[in-house]
């Protein structure tokens, strides 16, 4: 089982937090959606004719797009793929962008899941972060998507921006139970180096970011998720009972992806690649038969890695007996060995033949697995 994903790199606006590979620009679309369409027929031996389960459009801002080119994109799909009767199907969308036809439309077309990118149901957030959308399209995007049909729905939500109290964090979270939403990414606001954020906090210009407030935020989430029933499944991830992000949950779960479109990065268990992060290049090179891109051959240790990095990040852990079969018992104990002091510390636990983090641990992921991956080659 494989995914397919599909990258979008349009935006109405670059907002001031933004690192990801996006214009704030619309033209050219269906140019790209041609050039995607290109990319995927000349890859279509990518996946070695494993059946895709999942297809997901990603930006950017993939609601910016026709749904005439989304519908010719997935057709292209089903023709050069073979993908499975019940595959998930995401869109990432604005809330801006999801008028009733809208949504109708792509209900349609087939997709089968949005993940919306709301941030937050407070305007002084909105403006904080220079979203396009207002509070009140949020509520309203969110209403409409549900009427139209989905109910596999996402939302992203944002903490620690300076003006979000912790009672305004918790009515947010409120506000996406009573909605009864099954799926909500949150993460804690990062100031990413040579953003406008960046630039207009260095200069003094709006609130900086404090650390301690996405902490209190962080508790505030872990509490309120579990009251209402909700998985912590993955450090940013959360959702009611088995209504996991199956794209996602793949990636986490070393299964192979092809990933098509400007700075989209693809896996295939032995080697990544990343396609070339510039729009003009990626559409002459799609043109031309040969989209330029970058390729690493991953070695066993580099495998081992990332394997413990993203298995972490993740509420089904690190299985011992994978790490065994895959890479040695004499690796398995030494890891195993390493882990025992973030076991006493109670920041990971070992479960079953799994270390699992633990709330507290899930905090520090990132810097847990550094400290476990390996150097030996
Ligand atoms: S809409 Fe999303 S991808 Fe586009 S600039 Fe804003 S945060 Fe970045």
């Amino acid at each position: 089982m494989a995914g397919i994903y599909i990258h979008i790199p349009f935006c109405r606006h670059k907002c001031n937090y933004c690192n990801f590979y996006s214009l704030a620009s619309t033209r050219n679309m269906d140019q790209v959606a041609r050039a995607i369409i290109s990319e995927l027929e000349q890859r279509k031996d990518y996946l070695a004719s494993q059946n895709v389960e999942t297809i997901y459009f990603g930006g950017g801002t993939p609601s910016l797009l026709e749904t005439s080119d989304i519908e010719s994109i997935l057709d292209a799909v089903y023709k050069n793929f073979s993908v499975e009767k019940d595959s998930e199907i995401t869109l990432e969308a604005n809330p801006d962008d999801l008028s009733q036809e809208k949504l109708i439309a792509l209900k349609k077309a087939g997709v089968n899941r949005l993940s919306i990118g709301i941030q937050s149901f407070r305007q002084e957030d909105l403006d904080y972060l220079s979203r396009t959308h207002s509070s009140s399209q949020v509520t309203q995007s969110i209403t409409d998507a549900q009427q139209a049909g989905f109910q596999n729905l996402s939302i992203d939500l944002i903490y620690g921006i300076p003006t979000l109290t912790d009672e305004g964090w918790e009515q947010n979270l409120q506000k996406a139970f009573s909605l009864k939403i099954p799926h909500i990414s949150a993460y804690s606001l990062t100031v990413e180096a040579k953003t406008p954020l960046e630039v207009m906090i260095r200069k003094g210009k709006t609130k900086p970011v404090d650390e301690n407030l996405s902490l209190s935020h962080y508790h505030i989430l872990e509490r309120l998720m579990q009251y209402n029933g909700f998985e912590h499944y993955e450090v940013s991830n959360f959702c009611l009972p088995g209504a996991y992000s199956r794209h996602n949950t793949a990636y986490w779960q070393g299964k192979h992806y092809l990933g098509l479109g400007p700075s989209a990065h693809s896996y295939n268990g032995t080697s990544r690649s990343w396609n070339v992060a510039n729009l003009a290049k990626y559409i002459e090179t799609a043109a031309s038969g040969q989209v330029e891109s970058e390729q690493e051959t991953l070695s066993q240790v580099t495998q081992l890695n990332e394997y413990i990095m993203t298995s972490l990040r993740t509420m089904w852990g690190c299985d011992l007996m994978v790490v065994r079969k895959k890479f040695g018992d004499r690796i398995a104990e030494k890891l195993l060995k390493d882990a025992r002091h973030f076991v006493v510390t109670e920041q990971m636990a070992y479960r079953d033949g799994k270390l699992i983090l633990t709330p507290e641990g899930r905090l520090f992921a990132d810097g847990i697995s550094s400290e476990l991956f390996s150097e030996e080659e």
